[in-house]
């Protein structure tokens, strides 16, 4: 069969690798000119790497990975550790180690994977036409592609999305809800004034972050997220200015940390939105998956590992069911709905409680962190983890 992918992010290169597996003709579309992802990097936690493991990349995954042994949570303004645990029981319960890996790395091995030749930048999908027999992708420079399915893997304002959910032709369209701060993201020199070169390490304070996460060659990924409203004014000439204002009195760490970003060379900012549950992924022979299915906040690190999950249910529903195309596609969007819209609520429900939008439940859950042995955090992570179709219903040992 052949089949169309829009989208090269970690969604669709990811469907793309697996559906070409099972012997599709696969082509990519993508509107951007050059391969650039948005974003430093990104925590792939267990259940995303299984899906890379079974995509034949593990080797690779693990070579970028950093080596994530602990997590600790530290007074943003004193520097003093609140806790400090191993994140060994979250391999051990899953079966596979997680890795944070530098999104360009990442989104490479993606890419050189599927095959590069088969991916077409700079062409910008603007609409789709099933015909019950095939589907034909419209493209901004007038071209078109035809084939027997068609995938949107094109992100969170998903064209894709506006077809299968009947927008284009008038019906409501799906909107998203800005989660009330903003993260700056980046990557520097590992150090250990601002925390050991193994360690997840959070700063926390005022509904505040300032994060660290060792990735591959000694970098870290940092972020920092600060509750503020939608549409402030920023541009690249302020550089880390807001930074500096947000958390230039915070503790030694956090000042070497801001110290060390130069935002000529790796500081990108991003608004957090995301977007209400939905359950219509399919129509036809037309199919959405990754953020333009299911657009999540990053505060559990889950959106491109469920982008993944999706490529695995996709792959796997068109491999075993044999009625047809439509119906392997009905069978994908069953499997995943409520997988999805679980974790979208959950990053909601955590980044309430983590960015201050009730202060006495910030509180409380500031104070619920001095002296954890982390056993509760855990049982969070593992549990975001279990539900993935890769772990076929096992859960945790
Ligand atoms: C600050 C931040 C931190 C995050 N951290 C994590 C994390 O730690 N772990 C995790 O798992 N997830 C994380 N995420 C979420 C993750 O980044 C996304 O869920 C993931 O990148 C989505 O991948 P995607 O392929 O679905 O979409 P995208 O990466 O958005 O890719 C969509 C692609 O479609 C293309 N496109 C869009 N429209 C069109 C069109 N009309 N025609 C052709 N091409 C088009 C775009 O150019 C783009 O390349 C984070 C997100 C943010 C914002």
């Amino acid at each position: 069969m052949k089949i169309i992918v829009i989208g090269a992010g970690v969604g669709g290169t990811s469907a793309a690798i697996a559906l070409q597996r099972l012997g599709h003709e696969v082509v990519v579309y993508d509107r951007m000119r050059e391969n650039k992802p948005v974003g430093a990097a990104l925590s792939l936690w267990s259940n995303g790497v299984k899906v890379l493991n079974w995509l034949g990349l593990g080797d690779q995954v693990a070579a970028l990975g950093g080596a994530m042994d602990d997590m600790a949570y530290l007074d943003g303004h004193t520097g003093e550790t609140l806790c400090r645990f191993s994140l060994a029981p979250v391999t051990e319960q899953t079966g596979q180690k997680p890795y944070p890996v530098a999104r360009a790395d990442l989104q490479r091995l993606l890419m050189e994977s599927f095959g590069t030749e088969k991916i077409h930048l700079g062409r910008r999908l603007v609409s789709v036409a099933d015909d019950g027999e095939q589907v034909t992708a419209t493209f901004a420079d007038g071209s078109t592609d035809t084939a027997d399915l068609l995938v949107g893997a094109d992100g969170a304002r998903s064209v894709v999305r506006d077809h299968v959910t009947g927008a284009h032709e008038g019906g409501e369209r799906i909107e998203r809800t800005y989660s009330g701060y903003t993260n700056f993201n980046g990557l520097v020199a590992a150090d250990t004034a601002v925390g050991p070169k193994n360690q997840w390490t959070t700063y926390v304070a005022e509904g505040k972050r300032a994060a660290v996460m060792p990735v591959a060659d000694g970098r870290f990924y940092f972020w920092f997220d600060v509750p503020q409203p939608a549409g402030l004014p920023y541009d690249a000439s302020d550089g880390a200015a807001p930074l500096h204002e947000s958390f230039g009195h915070w503790a030694p760490g956090v000042r070497t940390l801001l110290g060390a970003i130069d935002p000529d060379r790796s500081l990108n900012r991003v608004e957090i939105w995301d977007i209400d549950p939905f359950h219509t992924w399919v129509r036809g022979r037309v199919a959405i998956l990754g953020d333009a299915a299911h657009n999540t906040a990053p505060d559990i690190g889950q959106g491109a590992c469920l982008a993944l999950e999706d490529s695995f249910a996709l792959a796997i529903s068109l491999a075993t069911n044999t009625v047809s195309v439509e119906d392997s596609l009905r069978r994908y969007e069953h499997s995943r709905t409520g997988r999805a819209a679980d974790l979208v609520e959950r990053a909601r429900a955590r980044g309430a409680e983590t960015h201050g939008e009730d202060p006495e439940r910030t509180a409380a859950w500031y104070a619920s962190l001095r002296g954890t042995d982390g056993s509760a955090i855990i049982r969070g992570i593992v549990g975001n983890i279990t539900g993935s179709p890769v772990n076929l219903g096992a859960g945790p040992l």
